[in-house]
């Protein structure tokens, strides 16, 4: 709040002001004025915030090190020189260091730092760019750098850290690096050391990001458009996925299998020092054992990365928030995140309906996420990985509890999937005093892209993923459905083939292609099996065989992401799913961008169903021909984007409505999407995607809570949860 005395003309101009020439980082949502009598004040007096406990507190997310903040660390006549915790008002820590509501420094991880008298003075200082600037430090009394052994025993270094880290680094040596909301490991562009990182780590093909000292460093390794160019420089500063450029140096082996390779720039003054050496790139990828949180605590690091890192470079400003990186790519013209992290958390997305309670939206399984819905706004956690274990649910509960009281909010009600063993779902089953309403889970796909587009009303939804629990029972996960925010109708999806195996069926994309083959062509797909997994034992592809023909085990499923993979198998393009959603990965990078026209593969419409079976001999009959894999993909992805198209365009006639909603990991399929998205633009249809949260089930928790809240509202008047506890 302001109080601000003078003649009308200046005050209106104040005001106007706010709007036309906000601070950098501000973030204008209203602007509400009233007349005061005069106080005549004399001079400008900053009254400090109050802990309170009503107004809503505004948590920012964390800021790349700003244009001035990093001139200082390269001028050797300023204070700040080579020093890594640089920041002010424009740029710096914010969500990962803040630990309690006002963001003010005695409630952030800085508390235990008292700012020298030069730091103080800026801090004092109205005209100063650090001015209430929270985590302001310098060398004299800010955080500071040291280095650890594998055992995490400190190492005396004789000629400063950053020489330390060159030599060690350019010698190959994996060095564990605390950053802003969690550890990274970080090693030298080498094929033979990003092998060693990848044996350590256990990941032998999943991409791992590069960090790049400027543009121009990113520009010898990749192609660069001006909005990636712009996402890389935000303030967010995510990895951005772009395309690797013919004849780029880079190890093959830092993005096996693709096209693509995932960069950032450095986004604290500590990256920048680390990039100011003999090498202007590296690999820099989240440190965490496989399946659990990214690591944030000194002692949690040496012991999760034994084995894994030579040397550990750490500071004394402790992590409060655990926050990944975020990942975004520009696909079909717009910004597409994969996931939702550091940079663009805890701000939030605008919903275009008032929520009278607030609902909370659990998340999935993996990739997990929670959403608050409160007012004209969702509320996203930072991305919170896979559940299951004993960390990640500490992880969810932490964060939880942070986000609870950093908003001031007390959900009523509860969102979340129908799955019967998602972690997440039975944890929010047991939750008292909240109304529970489970949410199938392309319908929460659906609500979530309706959602962040602020469109409430009747839309068909083209929902393609890799799992999800279907009212039937069944694995769904190719399904156009209608419907809005209270309910949803399945018209078509895909003809259920046998999901073969479970867990491993998911793992192995051969026993897809084999169930796609013996679904398709019964006993005659054995021997073809044969032909075309050498490498499988022969009593192998018969139990398998065996397996689908015996109706007891039929385990049925439409899911999108299995029939990628089938054909991924089928190709030979990636017979083992290393890592979620690899095979089909690697398949859409097959896809030529410009190879003239082709006819789609037959597939049949039915009723209600969408049957692929018709295009597994046509596709055979291609390979057999030896015609060229990245022909027979591009056909593949044209007779599943035609199969779309169609479908979608039939149930719209059919619900008389012209909105499409797409939504499902499978989404982040760049041609699939555009090609789609084209089609039917083509038959005039509004089509929305998402460009706020993951299409995947990182964005899954908005559709939850919007699914949730609105059909709390609509079922029963009144706005209190008490009436419905019978
Ligand atoms: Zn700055
Ligand atoms: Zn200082
Ligand atoms: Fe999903």
């Amino acid at each position: 709040m302001a109080e601000i005395e003078g003649e009308n003309a200046e005050v209106d101009a104040f005001c106007r002001k706010l709007y036309t020439e906000p601070p950098k980082l501000a973030v204008i949502e209203q602007v509400n004025s009233r007349p005061l009598p005069l106080r005549g004040y004399e001079s400008l007096e900053i009254v400090h915030s109050r802990p309170d406990g009503t107004t809503r507190a505004f948590v920012p997310p964390d800021v790349a090190t700003c244009g001035e903040c990093l001139r200082e660390v390269r001028d050797p006549d300023d204070r700040h020189y080579l020093y890594p915790f640089t920041n002010c008002t424009h740029c710096g820590p914010r969500f990962t260091i803040i630990f309690d509501v006002p963001y003010d420094r005695p409630r952030t991880a800085m508390a235990g730092f008292t700012p020298c008298s030069s730091c103080q003075a800026e801090y004092n200082d109205p005209s100063h760019r650090r001015f209430h600037a929270q985590p302001v430090a310098c060398p004299d009394c800010g955080p500071r750098i040291s280095v650890l052994d594998k055992n995490g025993r400190p190492i005396t270094v004789k000629k400063g850290w950053q020489n330390f880290f060159f030599h060690r680094m350019c010698q190959g040596k994996i060095f564990a690096v605390k950053g802003l909301g969690g550890y990274h490991l970080a090693c030298l562009l080498d094929e033979e050391v990003v092998a060693e990182l990848r044996r350590r780590k256990k990941r032998p093909c999943k991409p791992l990001a590069v960090m790049c000292a400027s543009l121009e460093t990113v520009e010898r390794l990749c192609v660069l458009t001006s909005p990636e160019a712009e996402l890389l420089q935000s303030p967010a500063a995510p990895i951005v996925l772009l395309p690797l450029k013919k004849g780029a140096l880079v190890p093959r082996n830092i993005s096996p299998g693709l096209m693509t390779l995932g960069v950032m720039l450095p986004y604290t003054p500590f990256h920048h020092l680390l990039l100011r050496g003999p090498f202007s790139a590296m690999v820099l990828t989240s440190a965490n054992p496989t399946d659990l949180p990214i690591l944030k605590d000194d002692a949690e690091a040496i012991q999760g990365l034994r084995g894994i890192a030579d040397y550990f470079l750490v500071h004394d400003r402790p992590i409060v928030q655990r926050c990944d990186d975020s990942v975004v790519r520009v696909a079909a013209g717009d910004v597409q995140f994969y996931r939702r992290s550091r940079g663009y958390v805890p701000k939030p997305v605008d919903l275009a309906f008032e929520a009278a309670e607030v609902a909370l939206g659990a998340g999935a399984e993996m990739k997990s996420t929670f959403c608050l819905i409160s007012g004209r706004q969702a509320i996203m956690s930072q991305h919170l990985g896979e559940m299951g274990t004993v960390e990640s649910a500490r992880f969810y509960s932490e964060s939880l509890g942070h986000f609870l009281r950093f908003f001031k909010l007390q959900p009523g009600i509860v969102g979340y999937d129908a799955h019967p063993d998602f972690h997440v779902s039975a944890w929010a089953r047991e939750l008292p005093q909240v109304v529970k309403i489970p949410v199938q889970h392309h319908h929460a796909h659906f609500a979530s892209c309706l959602a962040e587009n602020g469109y409430g009303g009747r839309a068909v939804g083209a929902i393609l993923d890799g799992t999800g629990y279907g009212s039937d029972g069944a694995v769904w996960g190719f399904e156009v459905i209608s419907g809005d925010f209270l309910n949803f109708q399945r018209h078509y999806h895909q003809r259920y083939v046998h999901l073969s195996g479970g867990e491993s069926g998911i793992r192995w994309p051969w026993r897809m292609a084999l169930s796609y083959l013996y679904s398709s062509m019964a006993e005659k797909a054995l021997p073809l099996a044969r032909g075309l997994f050498p490498e499988r034992a022969a009593w192998e592809l018969k139990a398998v065989a065996r397996e689908i023909s015996g109706p007891l085990q039929w385990l049925p499923t439409s899911s999108c992401g299995r029939l990628f993979d089938a054909v991924s198998a089928l190709l030979g393009v990636c017979r083992e799913n290393t890592y979620e959603g690899q095979a089909a990965m690697e398949l859409s990078e097959l896809v030529p961008d410009d190879a003239g026209p082709l006819d789609p593969y037959p597939f049949c419409l039915g009723d209600n169903e969408i049957d692929f079976l018709p295009m597994f001999p046509a596709l055979l009959r291609d390979l057999k021909k030896g015609r060229d894999k990245k022909l027979i993909a591009r056909r593949f992805h044209d007779t599943v984007a035609g199969a779309v198209t169609e479908a979608v365009a039939l149930v719209c006639r059919s619900e008389r409505t012209d909105t499409v909603a797409l939504s499902g990991g499978t989404w982040h399929n760049a041609y699939l999407l555009a090609t789609v998205k084209r089609e039917l633009g083509k038959r005039e249809l509004n089509v929305l995607t998402h460009r706020h949260v993951p299409p995947n089930d990182g964005g899954l928790s908005l559709g939850q809570a919007a699914v949730a809240y609105w059909r709390w509202k609509e079922n029963v008047p009144g706005h209190t949860y008490a009436d419905y506890q019978s």
